[in-house]
């Protein structure tokens, strides 16, 4: 079993540490928290051992009725790797702890890509981590995974000349009181490219790709508006059977009557989604379009869940322990990822038996 703790416990890290307990090849050793609210309260119920972030703030845990395992420190030494989960920056900080028990380590999209010895995405490039002087690795960003899962297959099948994203952001998560814009649509970055393309070369050095960024008064998802040139000229259909065939990417068929992501988060939470997560790039069936060698599209993505899978793969491929293939396997089904829906397109045009 590997023995995976977690350090920071929000919105991203209480999502992996549930991923990391379901997982039949790893064991939580627990979740490092700085202070102990609500979210410490959940990891208490669900039993997860807690860990101390900051050693000085140990006591503000006792003396809330929390039991603490330890602190960060042992939960480090303990464990066979670390996934880091804290705010943007914050990682840097503790790589040197992590080095110190030779424990390699997760790193976030938030980090920046010099810190790590690879940028992950499992579907794009798993190898990257698996190599032997790799002791660290960077998840990288919501967006970046999202372009990165959809920019492989088309890559693999028709070859990428171009591709031109505009990424409509969304302002901050549901929990994030302290977030705006408010009442406002800001192009952010007002420079053009953002920084999603060049952190997408950190996955694909060779994509000749172009970002723009707008924020947006919205907490559910983000909405990419997604232009590809590719090195042939494929019908629409070919397209969307090559997509279908992701299991991280989900065809949104239009007999659903999703038109946005506040339905989309409704269809999550009624299939009985944890959290109303949504793991996969839920891309608008209808919208996949081609025009001579020019794909267009639009995808969602959750900002809060699509990089979870990516984070048990990245444990494996830093240990060395599966393959892409196994990895990704096993991580799907364990969690559930692979979303379908009973209006899939392709399923309702199938052709009765006797029907010309
Ligand atoms: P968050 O603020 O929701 O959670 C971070 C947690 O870490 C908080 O509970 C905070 O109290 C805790 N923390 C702060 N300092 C700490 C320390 N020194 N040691 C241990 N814990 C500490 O942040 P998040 O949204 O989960 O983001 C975490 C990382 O994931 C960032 O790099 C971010 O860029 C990246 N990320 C976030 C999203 C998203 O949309 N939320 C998506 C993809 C990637």
């Amino acid at each position: 079993m590997i023995q995976v703790g977690v350090n920071g416990y929000g919105t991203i890290g209480k999502r992996v540490a549930d991923a990391v307990a379901t997982q039949p090849d790893m064991k939580l050793t627990g979740v490092a928290k700085t202070r102990p609210n609500y979210e410490a309260e959940a990891a208490v119920r669900k039993g997860y051992p807690l860990y101390a972030a900051v050693p000085d703030r140990a006591d503000r845990f006792r003396e809330a009725g929390i039991d603490l395992a330890g602190e960060a420190e042992d939960m480090v030494m303990t464990a066979d790797v670390v996934v880091d989960t804290t705010p943007s920056g914050i990682g840097a900080d503790n790589l040197e702890l992590y080095e110190r028990y030779d424990t390699p380590a997760v790193f976030q999209g938030g980090e920046d890509g010099s810190l790590v010895d690879a940028s992950f995405n499992a579907r794009a490039n798993y190898d990257a981590a698996t190599a032997e002087d790799v002791d660290s690795v960077r998840v990288v960003s919501c967006n970046t995974t999202g372009l990165s899962r959809l920019l492989a297959p088309l890559r693999e099948e028709y070859g990428v000349e171009k591709a031109r994203i505009t990424l409509v952001r969304r302002g901050g998560d549901p929990g994030q009181t302290s977030r705006g814009p408010i009442n406002d649509i800001l192009p952010d970055p007002v420079e053009i490219p953002s920084h999603h393309g060049p952190d997408v070369n950190t996955i694909f050095p060779d994509v000749d790709i172009d970002t723009l960024g707008v924020k947006v008064p919205a907490t559910l998802m983000h909405l990419h508006s997604v232009n590809v040139t590719l090195g042939a000229e494929p019908s629409a259909a070919a397209v969307r059977e090559l997509l279908s065939a992701e299991p991280r990417l989900f065809l949104v068929p239009e007999e659903t009557g999703i038109d946005g992501t506040g339905k989309l988060k409704e269809f999550a939470m009624d299939t009985g989604r944890p959290r109303g997560d949504l793991w996969e790039n839920c891309i608008w069936e209808d919208s996949v379009s081609v025009e001579g060698s020019d794909l267009y599209l639009f995808q969602s993505i959750h900002q809060e869940s699509d990089v979870i899978p990516e984070n048990i793969d990245a444990v494996r491929a830093l240990l060395d322990r599966e393959d892409r293939e196994t990895s990704m396997a096993t991580t799907d089904e364990t969690l559930g990822v692979g979303l379908e829906s009973l209006f899939d397109g392709r399923r309702q045009r199938v052709v009765p038996k006797g029907d010309d």
